[in-house]
């Protein structure tokens, strides 16, 4: 029976001590060769071998693609829960790379030596039964209850789940007796035997078993991937099984794929020259041989997942659609890895299917997945910071290319930097530095560049170096119809034209090249206002960063007063210059408009100010309310309603930022973003859509368009605040030639014609 599963080839290398490097060398070599995966016997007794868990952890960071793996490991010498957080935390710290080989034991007296329990084999196997439920429940951290397990071999009386691993970690069991190929039928991700322990046709017999397991307890067999440590030797005759030249090795391991569903093949050998030919003939040619044979045959399901995770499956994604391709990426509501995924930094979500794409091909297999499902929503995901844009969703695709992540200069002498969407702006700011360069980008470390950089780009530099999609020369992105174009000044200039501004309605950008700037330290002050007469502290400090040289950058955040307290301003404020004597120049006039409360100043590196954000994944819930404008001068007139405003208590964060300077230099038809003449941008947030509108609309008379990143609104007028007429209709124009079906809508839509009650 073949089972559809993707070839893989692995290798099984001998953890010796002596010197304790080969072990590793040869995991490296391995990994060089293309193997998959690279596996290692544990015998935790054995003294002649490195302890298992520490040598996979080495590799692990010793290598980049490849997967690891015990083969398998002992579980009567470690507490299952203790495997399972070794477990989950090596697959986060590898990005997914840990593959869970167990064992139920043996060598019972050198178990019994180091301390361990002796089992009758009976009960080694309801041991490992019940490891595996306690291993699987400390990774589902989608269940909020404490764990408890009632088990004959291992009681878990409200432990804490957690961390959830980064992939579904396969648990894949060597099993030889009728009772461990029960077990495995009935509860593991995957079967790996020994060929060499087995006798001629046990291996169909034993996977037999496994398969009437699998159905009896309501699973699909193909569930179950059947791996084999193999062994042999190259040579030019045929000295019987494997051993031989390469051609005899495909024709003997062939019927074990297509006829018995094997999907992994594991190499036996710590001899560089076997895993090479091995590696360069035996593989490719198995696979051309297996994709010949099965040509017929249907084709494999990229997503086999457990009966318990296809109940979670949302309605309307064909799932088992979904190309092999992509099955590497791919994250639904019953997997490990959900939680981390499903919602952003601002929103909660619990999408369909979230798909990882690594590089362009697969972002246009998404997009051609996609396609097939117009009904779907689509989220687009860079660093998953979006506001206006929509990440995540209820039910829909996200195609996520933080994965994507690479910063690589291009041209030193012009300062050019090819950047992928995934990278975040404090990783771009730390790798421009040591040449003493900076990009201008926004005001936090932890936002994607794939959103910001679409879309504008204000931050703590934009009045000397202007916006971020100022800087950007080129893009290469993958449009709705999949096909993957390079944009810049003389290639597809109409589009280049709409990225700078309007790009997440136009495609999935897969790298940007931007022309960065010199930029040695900055001066960066924190200053603290008591702002009692808010108007009058909002006036002066407009008017003072209007007559300030460009180098100077200023955000003012405030929020109600609280009760009792007079309100405080909080003015954050960069000088791009490392001198500290024009720095305090600078700062002065600011620090003269209210009585100070508090205040620092440092001079720091550009990574400095941009260091302000924590790694991880997001856990956003609800959806963000946010209103924005754009604004000329701090009038009295603005002034005063922007004090009723905060006043009324509907805003909890009130910002404006400088923008001006640079931006104004660049003509407005130059980029979809046209809104070039103002000095500042505003925003405020609410926990109350309706409170914050009330107030909100009060204000919007003194606007001149507004900044789309920070807009929450979906009514269409304020669509053509983001773009004035000219602006909206060329891009509309556009829209119909590159996206004419509207695939890529979840953000500030240019199409939306009718208010929609999503926010
Ligand atoms: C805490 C915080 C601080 C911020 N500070 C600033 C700031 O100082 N200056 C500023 O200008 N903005 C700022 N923003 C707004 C920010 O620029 C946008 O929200 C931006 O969209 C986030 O990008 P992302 O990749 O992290 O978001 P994501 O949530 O991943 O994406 C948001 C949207 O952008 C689009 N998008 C994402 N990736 C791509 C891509 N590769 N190709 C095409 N479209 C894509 C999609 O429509 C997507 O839904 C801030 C936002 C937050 C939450």
């Amino acid at each position: 029976m073949y089972y559809g599963h993707e070839l893989q080839f692995g290798t099984f290398i001998t953890p010796g001590n002596n010197p304790p490097e080969t072990a590793v060398s040869l995991a490296q070599l391995s990994e060089q060769l293309g193997f998959d995966l690279v596996t290692f016997q544990d015998h935790p007794y054995q003294p002649a071998f490195l302890d298992t868990w520490t040598l996979l952890t080495w590799v692990a960071a010793s290598t980049e693609r490849v997967h690891v793996s015990a083969n398998v490991l002992n579980l009567p010498l470690r507490p299952p829960a203790v495997i399972a957080r070794a477990a989950a935390s090596l697959d986060l710290l590898s990005h997914g790379r840990f593959d869970l080989g167990l064992g139920a034991g043996g060598f019972w007296d050198a178990i019994d030596a180091m301390g361990g329990r002796r089992l009758t084999p009976g009960q080694s196997v309801d041991a490992l039964s019940e490891a595996i439920d306690v291993i699987r429940g400390i990774w589902d951290v989608e269940d909020r209850s404490v764990l408890r397990v009632e088990g004959e071999h291992y009681r878990l009386d409200g432990a804490k789940r957690g961390p959830a691993p980064a992939h579904n970690i396969p648990i894949w069991l060597g099993a030889y007796k009728p009772r461990m190929l029960r077990l495995t039928g009935g509860k593991a991700d995957g079967w790996l035997p020994s060929l060499g322990y087995m006798k001629p046709g046990e291996f169909a017999a034993s996977s037999a078993v496994i398969d009437e397991a699998a159905l009896g307890a309501g699973r699909d067999p193909r569930e179950i991937r059947r791996l084999v440590n193999i062994g042999g030797s190259f040579g030019d005759s045929n000295g019987g099984f494997l051993n031989g030249p390469s051609d005899q090795w495909v024709d003997e391991l062939l019927p074990y794929v297509v006829d018995h569903g094997v999907g992994t093949f594991i190499l036996a050998s710590d001899d560089p020259g076997t895993m090479q030919r091995f590696a360069l003939e035996v593989a490719p040619a198995l696979r051309e041989a297996v994709a010949r044979e099965t040509a017929a045959a249907a084709q494999p399901t990229a997503l086999i997942r457990s009966a318990a995770a296809r109940l979670r499956r949302r309605d309307g994604i064909d799932y088992d659609s979904l190309p092999s391709s992509l099955a590497a990426g791919a994250v639904e509501p019953g997997d490990a890895g959900y939680s981390r995924v499903k919602s952003t930094y601002m929103r909660g979500g619990e999408p369909g299917l979230v798909i990882k794409a690594h590089n362009v091909d697969e972002v246009a297999d998404a997009l051609a997945f996609v396609r097939a499902h117009p009904e779907v929503a689509l989220g687009v995901r860079s660093g998953g910071h979006g506001i206006s844009g929509r990440s995540t969703n209820d039910g829909g695709i996200v195609i996520d290319v933080s994965p994507m992540n690479a910063i690589e200069v291009l041209d030193e002498s012009n300062r050019l930097v090819r950047i992928e969407p995934g990278a975040r702006w404090k990783d771009v700011a730390f790798a421009l530095t040591p040449y003493g360069w900076a990009l201008s980008s926004g005001d936090y470390g932890g936002v994607g560049v794939g959103g910001l950089a679409t879309a504008g780009g204000v931050g703590w530099m934009v009045r000397e170096h202007g916006l971020t999609i100022d800087h950007l020369r080129a893009v290469e992105m993958v449009l709705a119809d999949g096909s993957v174009v390079r944009a810049s000044g003389s290639e597809n200039s109409d589009l280049f034209w709409a990225v700078r501004g309007a790009g997440a309605n136009f495609g999935i950008v897969t790298s940007f090249e931007f022309e960065v700037d010199e930029v040695g330290d900055l001066g960066f002050a924190q200053l603290a206002f008591d702002a009692t007469d808010t108007a009058g502290f909002l006036e002066r400090w407009g008017a003072a960063v209007e007559a300030a040289p460009r180098d100077l950058t200023s955000f003012m955040l405030m929020g109600a007063a609280r009760a009792g307290q007079a309100p405080v301003a909080q003015v954050m404020t960069a000088v791009d210059s490392d001198d500290p004597d024009v720095v305090l120049e600078r700062l002065q006039p600011l620090a003269g408009i209210a009585p100070l409360l508090d205040q620092s100043v440092s001079m720091t590196p550009y990574t400095g100010i941009i260091t302000n954000s924590q790694d991880g994944s997001h856990s956003g819930q609800g959806e963000p309310t946010a209103r924005t404008g754009l604004l000329e001068h701090i009038t009295p007139e603005f002034a005063a309603a922007a004090v009723e405003l905060i006043e009324s208590g509907a805003t909890y964060f009130f910002q404006i930022r400088s923008v001006g300077g640079a931006v104004q230099d660049v003509d407005p038809d130059a980029t979809a973003y046209a809104h070039r003449s103002a000095n500042f941008s505003v925003v405020a947030f609410g926990s109350n859509r309706d409170r914050l509108d009330a107030a909100w609309d009060e204000l919007h008379q003194h606007f001149s368009g507004l900044y789309i990143s920070f807009e929450t609104d979906l009514r269409p007028e304020r669509i053509e605040d983001g773009y004035p007429p000219r602006t909206l209709s060329r891009l509309r124009e556009l829209k119909l030639r590159y996206d004419p079906a509207n695939v890529f809508r979840d953000n500030f839509n240019i199409v939306q014609p009718v208010a929609s009650a999503a926010e």
